[in-house]
């Protein structure tokens, strides 16, 4: 069976040091190997062993002002957790554990490229398990304040996003793609988170951007983009949107093949959409990727019967 239906991890450690965005602190962070069906673990090695384990899973989502912060019930977090979830999507890695010794991932570049160019450099091995899959059946729609998040029935896993903002230098963009990992990573990696200078002050009053400079942010002010090096493509708002739906929607734990549709949907959406989604069973089923395929041109009559479906134990 091609590779691309089983799960996969690191070849070896891979270690990464920076700052947080949001709290400005130093960060040691290694991505290590782990084991089939683990799925990506958070721990904090500051923290007593009994309550550093968080799981990378929508469920302990706990904050998802500007970035997406996970908990455990034990008191340990970690935030800012989307651009290195989304690097590990775009890898194919499904199992790992990563091991940080602060409450935030570093930011590196704003963008996934630095973490998708060392975890390619690093390898990845193929595992005795196969990727699971959920499976759109029904719409299911979230929305907000004008803004709204929604899973469509699709052949293949797929991301729509628009954002429409009244700053001239983003104005309204619209990126369509499959959620393939290469074209995703040829897409979406290199495209850096970005901010208003307007709204620096205030976020710092509560304790958001602490870390944030030109060289980790796209910094807008009145008269448009103040970084002197400008932008790395001409739409980086709108693929960076993308980048980040990638690693929320990735929370999920599997491949969603289906079609995520996102109207200037952020952080808090994306999360909500899952929750909603998961919460309605007969929105969806779940089965291997290699099961999903088969489903590649399916009509909702050639669907399994929901009765028959396969449920895990744990979503
Ligand atoms: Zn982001």
């Amino acid at each position: 069976m091609n590779s691309t239906y089983f799960q996969h991890t690191l070849a070896r450690n891979l270690t990464f040091v920076g700052r947080g965005l949001h709290s400005g602190l130093p960060v040691r962070m290694t991505l290590q190997p782990a084991d089939p069906d683990n799925g990506i673990i958070f721990i904090r090695s500051d923290m007593p062993l009994f309550q550093s384990e968080i799981a990378a899973r929508w469920y302990n989502v706990t904050d998802t002002r500007l970035s997406t912060t996970i908990s455990s019930r034990f008191g340990a977090k970690v935030s800012t957790i989307e651009h290195l979830m989304a690097a590990l999507y775009m890898c194919g890695i499904d199992n790992a554990r990563i091991v940080l010794n602060g409450p935030e991932v570093p930011i590196m570049d704003g963008s996934a490229e630095p973490f998708v160019r060392m975890i390619r450099q690093t390898g990845s091995l193929q595992q005795n398990a196969e990727r699971r899959a959920i499976v759109i059946r029904h719409q299911v729609r979230v929305e907000e304040h004008g803004k709204s998040a929604s899973f469509l029935p699709g052949p293949v896993p797929w991301v729509d996003m628009t954002i429409d903002f009244d700053n001239a230098a983003i104005g309204h963009q619209k990126l369509s793609v499959p959620l393939d990992r290469d074209l995703l990573d040829l897409d979406v990696s290199a495209a850096r988170t970005f901010g208003f200078q307007e709204q620096i002050d205030t976020l710092r009053k509560l304790g958001l951007a602490k870390g944030g400079s030109l060289q980790n942010a796209v910094l807008i002010g009145d008269n448009g983009v103040i970084n002197p090096e400008g932008l790395r493509f001409e739409d980086e708002f709108v693929r960076h949107k993308v980048l980040d739906a990638v690693g929320d929607l990735s929370l999920a734990g599997m491949t969603i093949v289906g079609r995520f549709m996102g109207m200037c949907s952020g952080h808090g959406l994306n999360n909500q959409l899952l929750r909603q989604l998961l919460a309605q069973e007969d929105a969806w089923f779940l089965t291997t990727l290699s099961g999903a395929e088969k489903y590649g041109t399916w009509t909702q009559g050639a669907l399994p019967n929901p009765e028959k479906r396969h449920h895990q134990a744990a979503i």
